[in-house]
């Protein structure tokens, strides 16, 4: 199959891609989509053939969900219930960040289907802040299903190149909205009503963080997806390789950690690539990437982050990544998770 990547440049070449986009998911083919987060690999949620191959072609196993992209923020009725008990409390949430990087789990509604929830009783949601990614939804006009643009367990796609480089022969489009200005994956969360306030658990951290959720409930983080895990023993937080390049990357907790080996060639993962925070000249490092100079912010350094992995990835002259450990706060919660999930173990 021959991959197209179908370019938003001028005027003319979006409405051509928005309706190739269209056509596609309604054929029942994938199509790649930016949105603000990753790219994601789009099929029409409410067709079990579709969907299925999604699973097919990222080589993802079955018990592992699907994020169900709606149009509009009233659509998430169309999917989801949303129970009296949370129903303030998720229509804030809504309100607040919607279209955004926020999904939530909720009870499903039965349209969707055992194949798009892994054989859960309840369903993520969200609406996607992209202005490509909102056309050709609004046109389709239904539910999409679309998990990041990946091989199941790789690193995710930033860039349509990046699909590209993963999916070539696999899709028959990409559509290229840019580079993704948040760069991570949603972050995901439950509500359940609380003694006090309403309890949002988070049940994957990503660009919205604890703070900002903090206004409307008691915020706390499961354990690597706990959900998921007792759904299925072998759920996608706790596999090996995830968010992983192809080099071994490993993550320190302190600069004394590092032991090279001779002959060996090491890139730096820096944070803020600041010799006061004591890892920069802690070894001759054949070469260092910077995610967010000067100061450090989490968020630039989130947005930049699986592309800055992608580029030492494919550095012929190095062998093996180092990284800094991140800010354990805000979006830096979500980059040490990616981190610790693509790190080599032992
Ligand atoms: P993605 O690969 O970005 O589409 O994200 C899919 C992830 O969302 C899964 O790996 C799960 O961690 C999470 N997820 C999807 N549906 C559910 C659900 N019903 N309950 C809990 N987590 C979910
Ligand atoms: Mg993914």
């Amino acid at each position: 199959m021959e991959t197209v990547i179908a370019r938003t440049q001028s005027e003319v070449d979006t409405n051509e891609a928005v309706r190739s986009a269209v056509n596609a998911l309604q054929a029942g083919d994938l199509v790649a989509l930016p949105t603000e987060t990753v790219y994601g690999l789009a099929a029409d949620a409410l067709n079990p053939a579709s969907v299925e191959k999604i699973f097919a072609v990222k080589e993802r196993p079955h018990f592992d969900p699907l994020i169900v992209h709606v149009h509009h923020k009233d659509a998430i009725r169309d999917v989801a219930e949303i129970p009296e008990e949370i129903k303030k409390t998720i229509v804030q949430l809504i309100e607040t960040f919607w279209p955004g990087p926020l999904t939530l789990v909720l009870p499903r509604k039965p349209i969707i289907s055992d194949l798009v929830t892994g054989g859960l009783d309840t369903v993520a949601v969200r609406q996607c802040d992209h202005p490509v990614f909102h056309r050709i939804i609004r046109n389709f006009s239904g539910p999409v299903a679309a998990p990041s643009a990946n091989l199941f367990g790789r690193m995710s796609p930033t860039s349509a190149q990046a699909v590209m480089d993963q999916l070539e022969g696999r899709i028959p489009l990409i559509v290229d909205g840019g580079a993704c200005s948040r760069g991570l994956e949603s972050t995901i969360v439950k509500v359940e009503p609380g003694p006090a306030k309403p309890i949002i658990t988070v049940l994957r951290p990503g660009p919205i963080t604890e703070v900002e959720l903090k206004k409307f409930g008691k915020v706390v983080f499961a354990e690597r997806n706990e959900d998921v895990e007792n759904a299925s023993p072998e759920a996608p937080g706790m596999l090996e390789n995830h968010y992983a390049p192809n080099k071994p990357l490993r993550l320190l907790t302190s600069p004394e950690e590092f032991s090279p080996e001779e002959g060996r060639r090491y890139a730096l993962l820096s944070y803020r690539g600041q010799p006061r925070d004591g890892y920069l000249d802690s070894y001759e490092w054949d070469h260092v990437a910077v995610l967010s100079p000067g100061s450090g912010r989490v968020a630039e350094a989130g947005t930049r982050f699986f592309h800055v992995l992608r580029e030492l990835d494919g550095m012929e002259e190095i062998d093996e990544i180092i990284s800094e450990p991140m800010p354990d706060r805000g979006v830096g919660k979500a980059i040490l998770d990616k981190l610790r999930k693509a790190a080599v173990k032992g």
